[in-house]
């Protein structure tokens, strides 16, 4: 088999919410495979800082950023507009920036809802309505946006956020629907528990990290590297008649009780 058909060099690809965490790792498995890659945050000086480090591996000509809040339609229409005037027409978009809020339902303010909702679920339409706006002209394109073993599994909590991944496995459906017929794949990975700064709460509580082992066929927590390879497979050619599709990540979470 031709590993050609993994060959993503020269490609231009945006990563949402790629100054740390899941979205960084992306971001560097995105450069080692020769990906030109635009950086996205929302502190300007984490996303300056990243963009340092990884100028200083990969050099200035492959690696970009842009700070641009991804709940922002005129923002995001600037920025993907801004990516392909100056980077080249856009191959691949990663919708992976998100949040969490933790709290009983009872206890939920909207905006919290709405905050968490607009960053996580909102935010890929946008960036993806952008994105494929140009990719459709093309006939080619690949999106994949980030959900989570919570796109199937509600915990107490995280409402927003279940019902925010939930949304994205199901949007992934309907970009598909509307956008495979152009040449499109878009799919979506759903991680399991990654540590990340996002979850070191979690990761530094004896109790929680006792139950995700016990929980995990895997026993371990997840590592940012690991969603790098299906992930590459998904932004190139091998994944061409992969359309629609949730991919979990999760050492086997979901798959027992
Ligand atoms: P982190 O908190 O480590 O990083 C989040 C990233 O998103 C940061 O770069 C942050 O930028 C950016 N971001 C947040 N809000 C916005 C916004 N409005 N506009 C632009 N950028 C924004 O999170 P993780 O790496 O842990 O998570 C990344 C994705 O993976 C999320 O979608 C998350 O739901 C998902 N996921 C994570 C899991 C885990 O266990 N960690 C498991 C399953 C899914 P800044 O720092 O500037 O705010």
């Amino acid at each position: 088999m031709s590993t050609s058909l993994f060959d993503i060099s020269g490609r231009v690809a945006l990563v949402t919410g790629s100054s740390r965490g899941i979205g960084r790792a992306i971001a560097e498995g995105l450069l080692d495979a020769g990906a030109v890659v635009v950086l996205n945050g929302l502190d300007p000086q984490r996303l300056l800082d990243t963009h340092r480090e990884l100028v200083g591996r990969y050099g200035a000509e492959r690696v970009h950023a842009r700070a641009f809040d991804v709940t922002d339609g005129a923002s995001t229409a600037e920025a993907v507009d801004w990516v392909e005037r100056e980077m080249g027409p856009l191959d691949i978009l990663v919708n992976n920036a998100g949040i969490q809020h933790r709290v009983p339902l009872l206890e939920l303010e909207q905006a919290d809802w709405e905050r968490v909702v607009s960053t996580n679920l909102t935010s890929a339409f946008l960036v993806g309505r952008e994105a494929a706006r140009h990719m459709i002209a093309r006939g080619r394109g690949k999106i994949v946006n980030i959900a989570s073993v919570q796109a199937d599994l509600a915990r107490p909590t995280i409402a927003p956020y279940t019902a925010s991944k939930g949304g994205i496995r199901n949007l992934t459906r309907a970009m598909t629907a509307e956008w495979a017929q152009h040449g499109l794949q878009i799919n979506a990975i759903a991680p399991g528990y990654i540590h990340t700064e996002m979850t070191q709460k979690l990761v530094d509580d004896p109790q929680f990290n006792e139950w995700i082992l016990g929980r995990t066929p895997a026993h371990r927590w997840g590592t940012t590297a690991d969603i790098v390879g299906p992930l590459l497979w998904l932004a190139s050619d091998a994944a061409g008649f992969v359309n629609g599709q949730v991919v979990f990540v999760d050492g086997g979470m979901t798959v027992v009780v």
